[in-house]
């Protein structure tokens, strides 16, 4: 089923899937794509502002891990590995949770979370995503939080578009 999505440019189209449209480029996503290999996309979902936080998302349509083909298996592996250093090296970052649902009505994507020191109280391991996700919706969108997460997504572009110039 087609759905109609309304941009930021106040412009509106009508997609079939938004994680197509989104790794197609269709669809910017606020603060931009922050990076790009062959078969998969990464993003902050700053609906969720939370600095730090990343989206990686496959390009190809399909939805469970055992579709994964072997390029895109190795490619995946080895992104996340290279997300997650930036994540440490650049913002300081001690601890990921990873959030991923093969039912979801996106298509492939795999959530990475930060752990910062405020979430302790909301619980600890899966049972403390959702109260996360909703704490940091519903109270973190500051204009003072907010630029910290732009700044967070500019330093992990940064960060990893420098290590494939290979500068
Ligand atoms: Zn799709």
């Amino acid at each position: 089923m087609p759905r109609e999505i309304l941009l930021a440019d106040g412009r509106s189209v009508e997609v079939d899937c938004l994680s197509c449209a989104l790794t197609s480029g269709l669809i910017t996503p606020t603060g931009g794509v922050i990076f790009e290999s062959s078969n998969f996309h990464v993003h902050q979902d700053v609906g969720y502002p939370i600095r730090g936080l990343v989206i990686i998302a496959s390009k190809r349509h399909f939805y469970c891990i055992d579709e994964l083909t072997e390029e895109e298996q190795s490619e995946y592996m080895a992104l996340i590995h290279k997300v997650r250093q930036k994540q440490r090296e650049r913002l300081g970052i001690e601890k990921v949770y990873y959030f991923y649902n093969e039912d979801t009505t996106h298509h492939f994507h795999l959530w990475m979370v930060p752990r910062y020191e405020w979430m302790n109280r909301l619980g600890r391991s899966v049972e403390s995503l959702r109260p996360v996700l909703l704490h940091a919706r519903n109270e973190m969108n500051t204009e003072e939080n907010m630029k910290g997460v732009m700044e967070g997504i500019h330093l992990l572009r940064e960060a990893l578009r420098a290590e494939i110039d290979g500068s």
